[in-house]
């Protein structure tokens, strides 16, 4: 059966790395997937007037899988806009329903020389966000300024708890068969249900080991012993903050890539990053990111793992190959263009 892709190149070097995804799965997948491209962001807004054209969401609602570059950009971040890219994306996720953000952290050997951290303390890594991506303090009742005032609320019920925590659950089967739930059970209410929740959920996943850190410790442990983690469940701001915190283990951000995910097979995959306008442009910017969403889409969408498992393992290859995009290439590497290195990963699907 044929299944659909849609395409949201959007904004920037967003265009530039869609290319590399799009290659990509038409080598593993040949003709079982069919690709329809549709604007996102800044491009939709100069062209409709709106950063979510209908079109756009009709043609995502009726996808197997989504795919997104990037949006965003100088031209269009005026704070006095009407319209806004990144509200074409807010709207689109939650237009979908997509209540879970998955954020791998893989850290490749032949690039801990770009992380922060002694290369001793990153061996081993491979961690797992699990994110809530539509509850919590980010969409609870709020009140703007009001004279010296001002309040946000933090509220999660059982069931947005549960959702979130059976994807996270489910993910950890697949992988190492550990979860850290994250929280703050010792001071604010709506986190005692988070644990409370997970304790409950957790019962359903014997083979599953299950541990849960405080918020302000885990910030910590993330440091000083990352290689402990494997899959990290966390609410949307707990969940938002850690993920980027530990998005600095990897060494680039071009080399990071999410999966937003709801109750169906349906997702939306993107890289992390933005949509570097310095870099827009130029061919130059790191495929990894978007190459790697592919991998996710395989798995979590198209039920296609040992393709997801190829792309990964290409993209190792390549890098152990010495392929380096610029922002990975040292004083004296040689630098590959965004072509090249999607061809270096091809070359080792
Ligand atoms: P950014 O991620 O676009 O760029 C940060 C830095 O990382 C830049 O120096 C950039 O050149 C570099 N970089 C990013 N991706 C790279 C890649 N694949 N290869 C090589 N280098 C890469 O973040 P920013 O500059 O804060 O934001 C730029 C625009 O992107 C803003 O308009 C922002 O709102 C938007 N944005 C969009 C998304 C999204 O579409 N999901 C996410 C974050 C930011």
């Amino acid at each position: 059966m044929t299944q659909r892709i849609v395409l949201l190149p959007g904004d920037g070097i967003g265009p530039e790395v869609t290319v590399a995804a799009r290659t990509v799965l038409e080598s593993v997948c040949g003709d079982q997937i069919e690709f329809s491209s549709h604007p996102l962001g800044g491009c939709a807004i100069d062209e409709f007037g709106t950063p979510l054209p209908d079109a756009t969401l009709e043609a995502c609602l009726a996808a197997d899988a989504c795919f997104l570059g990037a949006v965003g950009g100088p031209k269009w971040s005026d704070p006095a806009a009407a319209q806004r890219p990144e509200q074409g994306l807010l709207n689109l996720r939650s237009a979908l329903g997509l209540f879970a953000n998955l954020r791998p952290v893989p850290v490749f050997d032949v690039l801990s020389q770009h992380a922060p951290l002694r290369p001793e303390l990153l061996e081993g890594v491979d961690l797992f966000f699990v994110r809530e991506l539509t509850g919590g303090i980010y969409f609870g009742d709020r009140q703007e300024r009001t004279g010296d005032a001002a309040y946000d609320t933090m509220s999660y019920t059982v069931a947005e708890v549960e959702r979130v925590a059976h994807v996270a659950f489910k993910v950890a089967q697949k992988r190492r068969g550990k979860l850290t739930s994250v929280d703050k059970a010792n001071v604010l209410a709506s986190m005692r249900l988070w644990r409370a929740v997970i304790l409950e959920v957790a019962k359903q996943y014997p083979d599953v080991e299950v541990e849960h850190q405080l918020v302000d410790a885990m910030a910590m442990h993330l440091m000083r012993r990352p290689s402990d983690f494997d899959v990290i469940l966390a609410g949307n701001m707990f969940g938002d903050i850690l993920s980027d915190e530990a998005a600095v283990l990897a060494g680039s951000l071009g080399v990071l890539p999410s999966a937003s995910l709801g109750e169906g097979k349906l997702g939306l995959y993107e890289p992390i990053h933005g949509s570097a306008p310095d870099i827009a442009g130029q061919g130059i910017a790191n495929p990894i990111g978007a190459v790697l969403s592919t991998a996710l889409m395989l798995r979590h969408s198209l039920a296609k793992d040992a393709a997801a498992l190829q792309v990964e393992r290409a993209v190792r290859k390549a890098l152990a190959d010495g392929f380096r995009t610029a922002d990975l290439a040292g004083a004296n590497e040689t630098v590959s263009t965004t072509e090249q290195m999607t061809q270096a990963i091809l070359d080792r699907l």
